[in-house]
């Protein structure tokens, strides 16, 4: 018996065993298997270049949630008793939460704003738990742009710690390096979902050398220039290998960007042709979010069901990136939150469909056929 024909929804390509092999020959070589070797700052130098900024503006850490904890450790540090509360999002993913909870923090899950998607830097300053708040970790949402200069402004009004969640954005600061702030760090993702990855790993943006090195310690045990633990710190450090996976990675990178370019136009013309007339405006494409990512706004929850059925019907894989909100999460179910109505309605929504730098055409026909036909039905009952 054959496979049926099946769609996935993500399905990441990392460079090859022979792409890898040059870089991991110079592993043997020198023998430096961890510990910020010549591979991790290669690695950054190269992606600091590309950013245009100063090597220092990049530092690589075994993961992007270690990222996230290693930002916040060495801004805000550890929660003090009479700031107990981090305000972020609950549409995002755990990932976030966790990271504020393993610095101490008890997670205060505030709404998002309908147009963006994120936190609204100038309702935040009028909050009502602010006062016991020690940190603000604001999301940008499947790798969107986040208002950096609006996140900075807040900082100073407030002066409360901000750390941002750019996960899935490296897209987004690739084409706008102003983004990178000296005040604000930024935390992305190099996991294999993302677009750019080195397996395992992710980044601390932020141009701010004292801060930098602050937070080299930090990921470092709380060493620096000695085996004296002086901070709060954790073990956050990229390996040898996964560097290696980064720079073949980076190699081929241009000609990745320009393939997930040919599959979100795809997407995007399928939408604009009569074939998927119906679907206007309610798909969310690249660049407006990362290329890992084509989302689907259905109109009701009943049209999500609807397309969710018949997209699995058809084995076209789905998933809720964001599930329901991270309040819905059993782990967080006692976490305090506001009134969450946007996170709730847009959780019930979105549907993430299948992306990938080489989807075909005929898979993109296919997903938008069957939403089609799962959209208008459901609008004609309404
Ligand atoms: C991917 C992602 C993370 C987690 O990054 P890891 O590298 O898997 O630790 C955190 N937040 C958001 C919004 C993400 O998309």
């Amino acid at each position: 018996m054959s496979e049926p024909e099946h769609v996935p929804v993500c399905r990441p390509e990392l460079p090859s065993a022979e792409a890898i092999a040059t870089y991991i020959r110079q592993i043997d070589a020198c023998r430096q298997y961890t510990n910020r070797g010549p591979l991790v700052i290669e690695l950054e130098a190269r992606l600091a270049r590309a950013l245009e900024r100063a090597p220092h503006a990049v530092l690589a850490s075994a993961t992007g949630t270690a990222a996230l904890e290693v930002a916040i450790l060495a801004t805000a540090g550890l929660a003090r008793p009479e700031r107990p509360l981090a305000l972020l999002p609950a549409f995002t993913f755990a990932a976030t939460a966790l990271a504020v909870e393993r610095c101490g923090y008890a997670p205060w899950f505030v709404d998002i704003d309908p147009g963006t998607w994120m936190l609204d830097p100038g309702a935040l300053a009028r909050h009502p738990m602010i006062g016991r708040a020690g940190l603000i970790v604001p999301v940008a949402p499947y790798g969107m742009a986040p208002d950096m200069t609006a996140w900075e402004e807040l900082m100073s009004r407030t002066g409360l710690q901000v750390v941002v969640d750019a996960a899935a954005a490296f897209e987004a600061v690739m084409d706008a390096p102003a983004l990178i702030s000296a005040s604000v760090p930024m935390m992305l993702s190099f996991h294999a979902t993302k677009t750019f990855s080195t397996g395992e790993g992710g980044a601390i943006l932020w141009d701010n050398p004292a801060g930098q090195e602050r937070a080299t310690q930090v990921a470092n045990f709380g060493f620096l220039r000695s085996r004296e633990c002086r901070v709060a710190g954790t073990n956050a450090k990229l390996s040898e290998y996964h560097a290696a996976v980064g720079l073949a990675m980076w190699d081929d990178f241009t000609a990745r960007r320009a393939a997930y370019a040919r599959v979100s136009g795809a997407y995007a013309q399928g939408v604009a042709e009569n074939r998927g007339g119906p679907l206007g405006g309610r798909l969310h494409l690249p660049p407006r979010i990362s290329s890992a990512y084509a989302l689907f706004e259905a109109d009701s929850p009943a049209q999500f069901s609807a397309s969710e059925t018949a997209l699995h019907a058809a084995l076209i894989e789905t998933r809720r990136w964001y599930e329901t909100g991270l309040h819905t999460q059993p782990h967080f179910a006692g976490a305090g939150a506001d009134p969450l109505p946007v996170t709730e309605d847009l959780g019930g929504r979105l549907i993430g469909l299948p992306m990938s730098h080489d989807l075909s055409g005929a898979d993109i026909a296919l997903i938008l056929t069957t939403l089609q036909g799962a959209v208008l039905p459901a609008r004609a009952h309404a």
